[in-house]
């Protein structure tokens, strides 16, 4: 019997290049299956035996084109309790995997929601907290602060060390482009081209950075929302040279160039033809177009999204390039993720100025085609773009702010537009200070506008200090590196040293909009009436039941408004608190603005 065991212990050896994912998985888990992607050359060979585990059990194991891949459907019960199974194949292969216990309330979460701001930063271009990560010798693309798209040496530890600032200024929720593995051999550092989904990369400083990341700024109320991109993957991904199955990226593995007419998603009289050439082919020949209507691709993928979840404690995700990923898939998706967690958040891309084609990817749309997904929130890009123009422009009966006040008229093609995420700038355009043709007063209306209208704010790191895009618009000028987060930076954002008088104005005001918003109740969750504005002024209210809050946007010189139209929301009112000054007015019958300026009043 002993020298039995011992030849049994001889035989049963680990596999050194077996990787297994999910890396570990968890008990009591609202889905009860789980399927393990074994890779390893020639792998499908094998037949596994799981060890007996109460309430666990091996339900199947098959494998599709490649022999490197093999799938495992594994069931676990709920009265299965955490430990380690342990799986054994007839040549005697053996590896071991972790069922975890879940974290404490993890179902429940809170994901983020109009009570939240959102801060966007691209982390290689943030802050470098650690420059012996810069480089790595598995990574091919090295660091080089001299190339437009090189990468600069930002990581998760200088994000970690500047936690305290970002909870100072009032934001609770941050959102990082991907910083997953991109081992790319240029450009690796906007982090949409991924080549490993379960490891943050090494640049950034590995998984654990991550994980720490998170940890601290739950400690101070933030929260952290991961870019998730299930369209596709980076060239260099393993799955390109060696494909799980022939159809597991589209168009037979080869670049296609997309039409970017994403109208054919839910377009009833769209040619298959053209369907086609958006949702299957490819974004750019280094990023391969998944195949999602590969069940066992798209498990996987749905897989990877709840581990991320659970491990680093994520409050939600931002879904890159949504609609061209399959559409039958992005329902699933989404909705085995609110399955998991139902007060958790996903906001989607979807760049567009058209309002319908974003109403139809968010929850709670009643489609024609009887499409919904599990998406609450969607990004406002009509909004946007109506607000640019809006402060650049004359006005007029189309133009100056009745673009704002059209955009959000549009509101009633929403399932919920209290949830769409409104933003200014983000890391694909340039800058709104840049957009705004470096008005100062011009950018305190826009993100005046941004912080106290419906919806769930997101402010593009750097906007605090007025960074700058101008003249150029390239991608790797717009995510300039943050003051002071990098080697001989002469000003430091954080500190304030060498900032101009505009910068510091620029940053109090944008504190003193967030912690306004923070403070009241009406301007995160109460609705809005608006007025049709008149010449360069666009007023609206938000109003719950223990605020009226008047907010007042002027782009033009100074006026005097008469306040006999918005007796409905003055209800009488005989004085009013500019919040943005402390100076509270009387209320006759007109009421003085200074130009360019907002005022943000609570009614008493
Ligand atoms: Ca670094």
């Amino acid at each position: 019997m002993r020298v039995f065991m011992v030849l049994l212990a001889l035989l049963a050896l680990p596999c050194q290049g077996l990787e297994v994912a999910p890396k570990h998985w968890w008990v009591g888990m609202q889905n009860t299956d789980v399927q393990l992607l074994l890779h390893a050359p020639n792998t499908a060979q094998r037949q596994w035996q799981l060890r007996p585990y109460d309430g666990v059990k091996l339900m199947r194991q098959h494998h599709l084109d490649s022999d490197n891949y093999q799938f495992l459907s594994v069931h676990i019960g709920a009265q299965a309790r955490p430990g380690t199974l342990q799986f054994v194949a007839d040549d005697g292969t053996q590896f071991d995997y972790q069922l975890k216990a879940r974290a404490h309330n993890s179902k429940q979460r809170q994901g983020f929601s109009s009570d939240d701001v959102i801060y966007l930063i691209n982390p290689d271009r943030f802050a470098n907290g650690n420059v012996h990560n810069d480089n790595h010798p598995s990574m091919i693309e090295k660091v080089d602060r001299q190339a437009r798209d090189g990468r600069r040496g930002g990581d998760l530890q200088g994000i970690t060390e500047r936690l305290d600032y970002l909870q100072r200024m009032g934001f609770t929720q941050l959102w990082l482009t991907p910083v997953r593995e991109n081992n790319m051999a240029t450009g690796s550092y906007h982090g949409y081209a991924m080549t490993n989904l379960y490891a943050i990369d090494p640049r950034m400083g590995g998984n654990e950075a991550y994980f720490d990341m998170v940890a601290q700024a739950a400690e101070r109320g933030i929260g952290v929302i991961m870019d998730m991109v299930p369209n596709h993957i980076g060239v260099n991904h393993p799955w390109v040279a060696d494909k799980p199955s022939r159809d597991w990226i589209n168009n037979g593995g080869e670049f296609l160039a997309n039409n970017h007419r994403r109208q054919t998603v839910m377009d009833p009289h769209s040619s298959v033809y053209d369907r086609t050439r958006f949702n299957d082919a490819w974004f750019v020949p280094a990023m391969p177009d998944l195949n999602q209507r590969v069940d066992e691709l798209s498990t996987y993928l749905i897989q990877h999204s709840i581990w991320w979840i659970e491990q680093a404690g994520l409050s939600g995700i931002r879904v890159d390039t949504n609609s061209y990923s399959d559409k039958a898939f992005m329902a699933r998706w989404s909705q085995a993720i609110m399955a998991e967690y139902p007060n958790f958040s996903i906001v989607g891309e979807e760049w567009t100025t058209n309002p319908g084609i974003i109403a139809y990817w968010q929850r709670g749309k009643h489609n024609q085609d009887g499409f919904s997904t599990g998406i609450n929130s969607m990004m406002d890009f009509p909004l946007q773009a109506a607000l640019v123009k809006a402060l650049n422009e004359e006005p007029g009966w189309h133009t100056g702010w009745v673009r704002v006040y059209q955009s959000l008229g549009n509101d009633f093609m929403y399932a919920n537009a209290d949830d769409l995420l409104v933003f200014a700038d983000n890391h694909d355009m340039s800058r709104i200070y840049t957009q705004l043709g470096q008005s100062v007063n011009k950018t305190k209306l826009a993100m005046t506008l941004m912080l106290t209208i419906r919806g769930i704010p997101q402010v593009y790191y750097g906007t605090e200090v007025l960074l700058d895009n101008t003249p150029s618009d390239a991608h790797g000028d717009i995510r300039i590196e943050f003051p002071g987060g990098f080697n001989g930076h002469q000003a430091d954002a954080i500190t304030g040293q060498g900032l101009s008088a505009e910068q510091t104005q620029m940053q109090g005001y944008l504190r003193t909009l967030l912690q306004l918003r923070k403070q009241h109740s009406a301007l995160r969750q109460g609705r809005m009436v608006h007025f049709a504005p008149k010449d360069n002024v666009y007023l609206y209210a938000r109003i719950d039941n223990e605020q009226r809050i008047m907010v007042i946007l002027n782009k033009g010189g100074e006026q005097h408004l008469e306040l006999a139209p918005y007796a409905e929301i003055l209800q009488g009112a005989k004085q009013a608190k500019n919040l943005l000054s402390g100076e509270v007015l009387r209320l006759n019958q007109t009421l003085a603005i200074g130009a360019e300026q907002a005022m943000i009043l609570a009614l008493q």
